[in-house]
């Protein structure tokens, strides 16, 4: 980089560094480094740096982490619960998996997925715009066919889709996904319903809904989408343009269009449940006494379709309940019972879904939910002088290998700023090394409820400080 501009950089960001992040000095240093850009765009390279990730993608920071690390929890001793396997799947894969998979027509396929070529040029590929594919392609190619059935995957991470960002919509967004293949029977989408019925209720969320619905299998979905097909082109004037393009690539989706005008028309469209074959029908019949049986609340959508077309059977999606507030699909999912069988292997049933991991973490504020604390140090290790410094990081260390959460400001001199620290932190230990200390191998440990101290060897540091530490929590249980 030139001089000049390097400097320029620096200066911006030493600038943004000193103020807090969201004051109007930042914003304008931001601005004034886009203005800077002069003749090269931002994001293009060898542009001028934006201190700001791309649009539609943001930091979560440290903040906000009780809530994410709450959820993970949550989700982890769920799929635990659950007999669901970890799996982890890169972000990238060959585009042409989601293109077949999900389909050309899909308003994923079609206008949300990044696409770029690799290097060399060769290769077309995807950030991946959901996890159910790339889990298929995974299930495939490591033969897990042969696995006792059923075989459940479970996933989280990011997933890309370039839609018109707003709240609660993101470009970059994060999903926990739950996968079962290779058993057929309903009471397996009642299990999945159930598995996020109690995830959102562990996380505190009550206010849900839970919509459901069937979209029968390839062979009455047939029936089913022309009968459709001649009850739109009947109503063709009164579809909006999108809704006119759908009709040709794909008419289900109709049935969830936003617009005002297709709402209305599609009140009165034949519905998929009035039209399952037998099979099917006997199968969301099924699925919906379990969901009694389980004193599940759910609400039949006939106009639930879901926007990915390797569904079959099943459909649903999780709402935010509230009345009062903008609803919000906080996960959704279905059966797939030909996806792998379309991507080349045996046939295979499968039901799946999908959180959407940052609309849940927006709910959990909103609801004010409990959230993770993770646990404070209750000692603060301060040390003075070349030797003593030398000797800080290895007790540091040893106090940690032994459970005890330790804090420190090593990057101090001085003993006063350092214990500064301490105090600000509400340790109920602090430990001090100086150069005397550190000559005899000797530490001063300070009990900070009691105000005593006394100076004990570095063999027996481990014990005096659990021992304190023990004693305060009697202290404090017994109320004195
Ligand atoms: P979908 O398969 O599209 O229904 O996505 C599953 C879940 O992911 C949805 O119910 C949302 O909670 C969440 N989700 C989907 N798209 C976005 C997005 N662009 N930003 C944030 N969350 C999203």
């Amino acid at each position: 980089m030139p001089k000049a501009k390097k400097k320029s950089v620096k200066k911006t960001v030493k600038k943004a560094a000193n103020k807090s992040a969201k004051s109007a000095a930042t914003k304008k240093a931001i601005k004034t480094s886009k203005v800077r850009a002069g003749a090269k765009k931002s994001g293009e390279i060898g542009g001028e740096i934006l201190l700001q990730p791309p649009r539609g993608m943001r930091d979560l920071l440290p903040g906000e982490q009780s809530y994410w690390s709450q959820i993970r929890r949550v989700l982890s001793r769920m799929a635990l619960e659950y007999g669901f396997g970890r799996i982890d799947t890169p972000a990238v894969e060959y585009a042409n998996l989601f293109i077949r998979s999900i389909g050309s027509g899909t308003d994923i396929v079609d206008k949300e997925m990044y696409l770029f070529s690799s290097r060399g040029g060769g290769d077309k590929l995807a950030l991946r715009p959901e996890f159910t594919a790339s889990i298929a392609r995974a299930y495939l190619q490591h033969g897990m066919n042969v696995l006792a059935k059923p075989v459940k995957l479970f996933s989280t991470g990011p997933v890309y889709r370039y839609d018109r960002p707003q709240e609660g919509r993101y470009r970059e967004h994060f999903q926990a996904n739950f996968d079962i293949f290779g058993e057929q029977d309903p009471i397996l989408d009642a299990q999945l319903i159930q598995l996020a019925h109690r995830v959102m209720a562990s996380l505190g969320i009550k206010n849900i809904q839970f919509q459901v619905n069937s979209i029968g299998c390839p062979k009455c979905r047939k029936e089913y989408q022309d009968l459709l097909v001649a009850y739109f082109e009947s109503k063709k004037q009164k579809l909006c343009q999108n809704c006119k393009k759908r009709l040709e690539t794909n008419p289900l989706r109709i049935l969830d269009c936003k617009e005002d005008k297709c709402i209305q028309v599609a009140s009165a469209a034949p519905q998929s449940i009035d039209r399952l074959c037998p099979e099917c029908r006997v199968h969301f019949k099924n699925l919906l006494e379990y969901l009694d049986e389980l004193d599940l609340p759910y609400m039949i959508n006939p106009k639930l379709v879901r926007g990915l077309n390797y569904y079959t059977k099943t459909v649903f999606e999780i709402w935010s309940g509230d009345e009062n507030e903008r609803k919000y699909s906080l996960g959704g999912g279905g059966r797939y019972d030909y996806l792998i069988e379309e991507l080349g292997g045996e046939h295979t049933p499968a039901v799946g879904f999908a959180l959407g991991m940052d609309r849940v973490v927006q709910e959990m504020k909103r609801v004010h939910a409990r959230t993770h604390v993770e646990p404070k140090p209750q000692v603060f290790l301060a040390q003075l002088g070349d030797l003593a410094k030398k000797k800080s990081l290895k007790t540091f260390a040893e106090l940690q290998k032994n459970g005890i959460l330790t804090a420190e400001s090593f990057g101090r001199g001085s003993l006063k700023s350092q214990l500064r620290v301490a105090d600000k932190l509400g340790v109920q230990i602090t430990l001090i090394i100086g150069q005397k200390e550190a000559l005899d191998g000797t530490v001063i440990v300070k009990d900070m409820v009691s105000g005593t101290q006394e100076t004990v060897g570095m063999d027996k540091l481990v014990l005096s400080v659990k021992k304190i530490l023990k004693n305060n929590v009697i202290v404090s249980r017994n109320g004195e």
